[in-house]
């Protein structure tokens, strides 16, 4: 059977069922094709299961140190199955709740594989999409006016460290353990790589984190990676950077034992298992892109700023486009592309102003440049750096680890990077993410009155900061 749309989206993740929303919302006729789950990886490997189990380690965490605020909890242990059972349900709530969104957005949801043909019976054009139903029954043949490929992405692997699901695994696995190892080796020192090693340790796991950079969380400020560094390892988390770990010294007995190259020298490392965090890879095959004149490159299929491909009505968004690969990211560039589909000519998405969150504990925000990206591209940087050790909510909160910081084009004024560690700082980035949207200067973040005592005030002293202003510095 043949069934034509406005818009078909191929792949139900969070980039994908976003832009189906605002596509009904904009009267396309639309359907979605999804061969796993709706919510993709976000919602069932990725951002939320992982934040409910950072969740319940930082209760653990806290409960244990429960004496530091007066309250006597005796034995504080944690229960893993009713953990996981927690995370399950959340997860299964959204779930549920995306399915609504669909429903209510009069969106055809296609349950199977689907894949893009060339020109055919069906239509001149390539783009007509072919889909293998789960449920065995005859394909269906969907033929759009336009197509977003929004098909995500899935953990690399490193040769010699192939997942095997019980020794070596990737998050998928892990999010999946029904029981946690006594002691954990971590490949790999990004942001999924930190988060693990973070919450493993305060759930009292043995863990040791091995970068091949000279550094965690290359991609961040340096006076953050060092702050999160020295954090990580108050928890008991062994960092080791400047490590190539040797596959072929690979060993699984009852632990998994491993070798690595540092400083020329052999170390030996062991560990009940060993989790894999080498960064994420864009899923383009098996989806026709042979029939289609799509450009791929680096497993990630080209785009311009509206998101098109080569073929000007097929359309790619969120991880299989590589870049920025974040949830809101994907969710944003969805909208784009289906208001470009519209016709309404969308503004462009400006990366730069996006925030990027890493749920360690103390967290970890920022948006725009670090400080030596600043420098390195030319401009006069000015900075303002506050403390939440004189933050009164933050000692309240008895979590007074940690800074903000702010840094700004001295000739300008423009803010050009806001870099947080510390508690709360996922929620917190959001005003310096306004500030730079409405091109806000750092003394107009500081003119801003933030109420007493709240965690923000430290954004507030230091934008005061950056023009050697604050109050309680
Ligand atoms: P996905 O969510 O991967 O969705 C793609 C969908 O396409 C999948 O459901 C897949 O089944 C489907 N699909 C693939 N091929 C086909 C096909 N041929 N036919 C039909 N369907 C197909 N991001 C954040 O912003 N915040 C976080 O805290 C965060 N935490 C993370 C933690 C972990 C452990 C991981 C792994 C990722 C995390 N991310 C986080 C990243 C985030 O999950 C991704 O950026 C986001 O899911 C990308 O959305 P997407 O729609 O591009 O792809």
């Amino acid at each position: 059977m043949a069934n034509e749309y406005d818009l078909v989206i191929l792949g139900g993740g969070t980039g994908g069922y976003v832009a189906a929303i605002r596509a009904s919302q904009l009267g396309l006729k639309t359907a979605i094709v999804e061969k796993g789950k709706l919510g993709g990886t976000c919602l069932h490997n990725g951002c939320i299961p992982s934040k409910a189990l950072l969740r319940s380690a930082e209760v653990y965490s806290t409960a244990k140190r429960s004496e530091d605020f007066g309250v006597l909890a005796k034995d504080v242990s944690f229960d893993f199955g009713k953990i996981q059972e927690r995370k399950n349900s959340i997860v299964g709530q959204l779930h549920k709740g995306v399915q609504y969104l669909m429903k209510k957005g009069k969106i055809d949801v296609f349950e199977g594989e689907g894949r893009i043909l060339g020109p055919s019976i069906f239509s001149p054009i390539p783009g007509t999409i072919s889909v293998e139903m789960n449920n065995g029954e005859e394909n269906e043949m969907l033929i759009p006016k336009n197509v977003i490929v929004s098909t995500g992405s899935r953990p690399n692997t490193l040769p010699g460290l192939e997942i095997d699901g019980k020794f070596i695994i990737s998050s998928e696995e892990a999010l999946k353990l029904q029981e946690l190892p006594k002691s954990i080796l971590i490949v790999g020192g990004g942001v999924i790589g930190v988060e693990w090693a973070s919450m493993l340790a305060d759930f009292d796991v043995d863990v040791t984190l091995i970068e091949y950079s000279d550094t965690i969380i290359p991609a961040e400020d340096k006076e953050i990676r060092l702050e999160l560094k020295k954090q990580l390892e108050k928890k008991g988390v062994k960092v080791v950077t400047g490590a190539k770990v040797l596959p072929d010294t690979l060993e699984k007995n009852e632990h998994v034992t491993v070798q690595a190259e540092i400083k020329g020298e052999k170390v030996f490392f062991a560990g009940e298992k060993l989790l894999v965090s080498v960064g994420r890879t864009g899923n383009v095959e098996g989806l026709g892109l042979e029939n289609t004149e799509i450009v791929v490159s680096n497993n990630s299929i080209q785009v311009n700023e509206n998101f098109q491909t080569k073929e000007s009505h097929i359309y790619a968004i969120g991880d299989v486009i590589g870049g920025l690969q974040l949830a809101h990211v994907a969710s944003h560039e969805g909208i784009k592309a289906v208001e470009h589909i519209a016709g309404l000519q969308p503004e462009r998405l400006e990366y730069e102003k996006i925030a990027k969150c890493i749920y360690t504990s103390p967290e970890i925000a920022s948006i725009g440049y670090t400080e030596e990206e600043a420098i390195e591209k030319g401009f006069t940087v000015k900075k303002g750096k506050f403390s939440f050790q004189a933050v009164g909510k933050a000692l309240v909160y008895g979590e007074q680890e940690g800074f903000v910081k702010i840094i700004a084009d001295s000739q300008t004024d423009d803010i050009l990077g806001v870099h947080i560690i510390g508690p709360h700082a996922t929620d917190m980035i959001s005003e310096a993410a306004l500030a730079a949207t409405l091109d806000a200067a750092p003394w107009e973040i500081g003119a801003t009155i933030h109420p007493h005592p709240t965690l923000s005030e430290a954004i507030g002293e230091a934008a005061l900061a950056v023009d050697g202003k604050e109050i309680h510095g």
